[in-house]
């Protein structure tokens, strides 16, 4: 059984040219297993993004101490590319604009990349197809520039859709919800959900709100604030941040 264990792992930023890196994550443990969904929630600014770029290899993120392995195997010491390879989907890891890259001609060169051989022309043309069919994508945004002009909605689709096509272990889903309208909200937790029917999958999903909880029912979640993780619970502790807010752990974190 897959599992993807974060040890105790701080983090630094580099800061501006003339100032220390400073420290965002003060420690932080976390172990997902195949087949579970956990949610990390948090106030802005509590490093939930931080998390997900040290763990996607971000050059600007430094870990100074800890560990993060996948299958026992040390995440860490692997380029962004071995990381794919070994099943890890993080969404961030090519949030750049490319100037004359399709959204086709991307999405076949990353399945190339996680397999080790280029799919055949056919059997990706469908599985594109049949990909973008399911996320309600309109099939000429196939042909656009990767990122480029990509409204909030198309970047979060575009991120279900490499998803689909790459079939990783685990997916480190960071702020899928944001700037998503109620049917693209719809659409974009069944493509989460159709990804954990597979079974033997992990998703990681941060989110600062409740609402695609709704959706896509974590098996755990974690309250971040400050750079930690200050409580845990099961899909009821979601219930209780969406009727009480952060304050009171953002307090006693301060
Ligand atoms: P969240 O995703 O929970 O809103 P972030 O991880 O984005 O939080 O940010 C956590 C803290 O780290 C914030 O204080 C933020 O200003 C700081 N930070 C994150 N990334 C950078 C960066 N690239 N440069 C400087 N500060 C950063
Ligand atoms: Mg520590
Ligand atoms: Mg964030």
């Amino acid at each position: 059984m897959a599992t993807l264990e974060i040890r105790d792992l701080h983090v630094t930023v580099d800061a501006a040219a003339n100032e220390p890196p400073k420290e965002i994550l003060h420690g932080v443990d976390l172990t997902i297993r195949a087949g579970e969904t956990h949610a990390i929630m948090g106030p802005n600014g509590s490093g939930k993004s931080t998390l997900a770029y040290a763990l996607a290899g971000h050059p600007k993120y430094t870990i100074t101490s800890g560990s993060v392995l996948l299958d026992g195997e040390d995440v860490l010491e692997m380029s962004v590319d071995e990381r794919a390879r070994a099943g890890l989907f993080l969404a961030m890891q090519y949030p750049v604009e490319v100037p004359g890259v399709s959204v086709s001609n991307f999405l076949r060169s990353a399945v190339t990349a996680v397999r080790g051989e280029a799919p055949k022309l056919r059997e990706f043309s469908k599985d594109l197809k049949a990909g973008m069919d399911a996320l309600s994508i309109d099939p000429a945004f196939a042909q656009r520039n990767l990122n480029e002009g990509f409204s909030g909605g198309e970047k979060k689709r575009h991120e279900i859709l490499q998803l689909e096509l790459l079939k990783p272990k685990f997916a480190v889903l960071d702020e899928t919800d944001s700037g998503l309208d109620v049917d693209a909200l719809r659409v974009v937790s069944e493509g989460i959900n159709r990804f954990r029917e597979r079974g033997d999958t992990g998703v990681l999903l941060i989110t600062h709100y409740t609402r695609i909880l709704r959706y896509v029912k974590p098996d755990f979640v974690h309250v971040f604030a400050a750079g930690k993780i200050v409580e845990e619970g099961g899909p009821e502790l979601a219930d209780k941040l969406e009727a009480e807010g952060y304050e009171s752990y953002v307090k006693a974190s301060a």
